[in-house]
């Protein structure tokens, strides 16, 4: 079994090669939720919907958010009638945020619901939230303290970070299935996101990170810096807010204390020795990912640097 810590762009381009590769059954998925947010009364988890879109096969390439092809016949009648939403949510995408925020209601936990909507989406795999509690990833500007989504969708990153922080943290609990997952998993990719506001919130819920710790052997780092800029999204201005610098060093001293190997860019091979330093063994690998080919090629190097061979996929 492989386990992967996911975000929702870098690592799903990821996760649609080793989907080609694995069978579903054998790979879990440890899903940030801290960019959770309600939009007119629906629950929207937005890494949690592209994973799954992904794997089922739907999801909107060009912008990684919502389904292929959808249309926003809802969206533009509520703006009409006077409601702006936040996020622009198509009309099928809504239907899927609609049954979660039903299922929600009736009790049911966020983790239960995931594998029920799964189940009607055709996905095998076992994508997990990182939690049933609510947590909310908050960031310190000059500008003031903003959600991801102010300060990334409404403000484009344009306001200087000084900090970033999880409400809720101290009472966050693994939802059932994400420890299990990371113990029992032949190996664990921390997929190529966000090291702070994806992985981030994923890693500061304490018994995980005590599970990664405890598993450093077999964490894997796939690094979402190429150069010395992320590429795409806020990452950069995230990094350099909380004292890293945006390369792939920088995301090596973020995971040092967790991950024991980690695959750069060819690019950057001249760093591979100093991340050695950290006790993280440095593969070198092409990491950009802008179509099919290359992420297969990427999930095939990450799964031999698991130990994993194609279809021969079993749990130590
Ligand atoms: P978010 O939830 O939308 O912020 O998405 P993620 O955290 O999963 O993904 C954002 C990260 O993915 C950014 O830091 C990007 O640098 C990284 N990323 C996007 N595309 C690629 C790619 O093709 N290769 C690599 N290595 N990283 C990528």
């Amino acid at each position: 079994m492989l386990a992967v810590l996911s975000g929702g762009t870098g690592t799903p381009k990821l996760l649609q090669g080793i989907a080609r590769l694995l069978e579903p059954e054998d790979l879990s998925i440890i899903v940030n939720t801290a960019e959770d947010v309600e939009v007119s009364g629906l629950h929207v988890a937005p890494d949690l919907d592209t994973v799954m879109y992904t794997l089922a096969g739907i999801v909107n390439e060009e912008t990684w958010y919502g389904i292929r092809g959808d249309t926003f016949t809802c969206h533009e009648l509520l703006r009409r009638l006077g409601e702006r939403e936040l996020l622009r949510i198509g009309d099928r995408d809504r239907a899927v945020k609609l049954r979660r925020t039903l299922l929600l209601k009736r009790g049911k936990a966020l983790s239960d619901v995931t594998k029920e909507l799964c189940t009607s989406l055709g996905v095998r795999a076992n994508v997990i939230p990182m939690s049933d509690d609510q947590l909310q990833t908050r960031i310190e500007t000059e500008a003031g303290t903003l959600s991801f989504h102010k300060f990334w969708v409404v403000r484009r990153a344009a306001d200087k970070v000084k900090g970033v922080s999880f409400e809720g943290i101290e009472n966050a609990k693994p939802a059932p299935g994400v420890l299990d997952a990371i113990h029992k998993s032949r190996a664990v990719v921390i997929g190529p996101s966000n090291p702070v506001t994806s992985i981030g919130p994923i890693m500061a819920i304490e018994e995980i990170k005590v599970a990664l710790l405890r598993n450093r052997e077999k964490v894997i780092v796939v690094s979402p810096i190429v150069g010395d800029a992320a590429v795409s999204g806020p990452a950069g201005e995230l990094m350099r807010g909380i004292g890293y610098k945006v390369s792939p060093l920088g995301v090596a001293r973020i995971y040092r204390e967790v991950a024991s190997a980690m695959l750069i860019d060819r690019k950057d091979e001249k760093l591979a020795e100093r991340i050695e330093r950290f006790g993280i063994r440095v593969a070198l690998a092409d990491l950009l990912m802008p179509d099919t080919p290359s992420r297969v090629r990427l999930a095939r190097e990450v799964l031999s640097l698991a130990g994993i061979r194609r279809g021969v996929v079993s749990s130590i």
